[in-house]
């Protein structure tokens, strides 16, 4: 569990062999603060800067201006602290599911900090088992379903307790009822780790159910929008909860937050009136 404060955050990338005016400003003057233990969902347009967001969070870019403290350290590289979920399945095919998920644990063992080899394999047994996956540890990812997959990466991602989970649309790649099972696992999940989520997708029904706030980003620049917290009452089941008012509500609110932000020629007062869509109550 960790807070993570993001101040000022900006993040251009320079066209190759071009000056600084044909920049591509990707996030602009961004702030946000994520509490400890929250599960932050950030919804987006394509392009509007959630991977570029999730990246410098994850130590994996550097932002142009500002800075990301998590609990009050500087990020500056890649930390075993936080990890990542990506939405193509980044296993090693060579390497059964198993091992996949004691790479993680491995790194940390050669930095004198981890376990040895048989508490590692122990480790990564419970947490196969912890994503519903006991039986298929000597499998090869070749020989496993996308969302099987998927299942292996979270349990890698989760193996080595990570501060932070971050998890740039990990379910997108997967066929609807498969990624259903998926948000429930992970909910699942989190309610016992309470790790820190931070979770971008650019679904709307997938941010309000997961999350507890929802991040609305407008794209060019790559700004949060609004904010907003999400309540909805006892979380019985799937159906339950995606069929109440309050559930279409926030949706809907989200649906319109970002048509606003449409970027350029739907943008005209005139022209978003005929951005309403089947399904979405105007
Ligand atoms: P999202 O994940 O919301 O779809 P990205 O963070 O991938 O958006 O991209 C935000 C903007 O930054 C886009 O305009 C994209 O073209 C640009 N961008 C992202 N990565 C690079 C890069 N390595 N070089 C140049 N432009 C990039
Ligand atoms: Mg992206």
């Amino acid at each position: 569990m960790s807070t993570i404060e993001i101040k000022n955050l900006g993040k251009k990338f320079l066209r190759s062999g071009s000056s600084e005016d044909t920049a591509v400003t990707a996030i602009e003057s961004l702030d946000l603060r994520i509490q400890d233990g929250e599960f932050f969902t950030l919804v987006g347009p394509s392009g509007c800067g959630k991977s570029t967001l999730l990246d410098i969070l994850a130590g994996l870019a550097a932002p142009t201006s500002g800075e990301v403290l998590v609990d009050g350290e500087p990020v500056s590289g890649p930390s075993l602290e936080r990890s990542v979920v990506f939405q193509q399945y980044a296993l090693f095919p060579w390497l059964t599911a198993v091992a996949n998920v004691e790479v993680g644990l491995e790194s940390q063992a050669r930095r004198g900090r981890g376990l040895d080899k048989s508490g590692r394999r122990i480790r990564a047994n419970e947490y196969l088992r912890l994503v519903g996956l006991q039986g298929v540890e000597d499998k090869y990812p070749h020989e496993l379903s996308g969302g099987m997959r998927q299942r292996v990466a979270i349990a890698r991602a989760l193996a080595h307790e990570p501060k932070v989970l971050l998890m740039d649309e990990p379910f997108a790649a997967l066929d609807a009822q498969t990624r259903e099972q998926l948000q429930d696992l992970l909910l699942d999940i989190w309610n016992r780790t309470r790790t820190t989520i931070v979770f971008i997708t650019h679904g709307i029904e997938e941010a309000v159910y997961l999350g507890q706030r929802v991040a609305v980003m407008s794209s060019k620049p790559g700004r949060i929008k609004e904010i907003i917290n999400i309540e909805l009452d006892g979380r019985h089941s799937v159906d339950d909860i995606r069929s109440t008012p309050q559930f279409s509500d926030y949706r809907h609110r989200i649906w319109t937050l970002l048509h606003e932000s449409a970027p350029s020629a739907g943008n005209s007062p005139v022209s978003r009136k005929s951005l309403v869509s089947p399904g979405v109550p105007a």
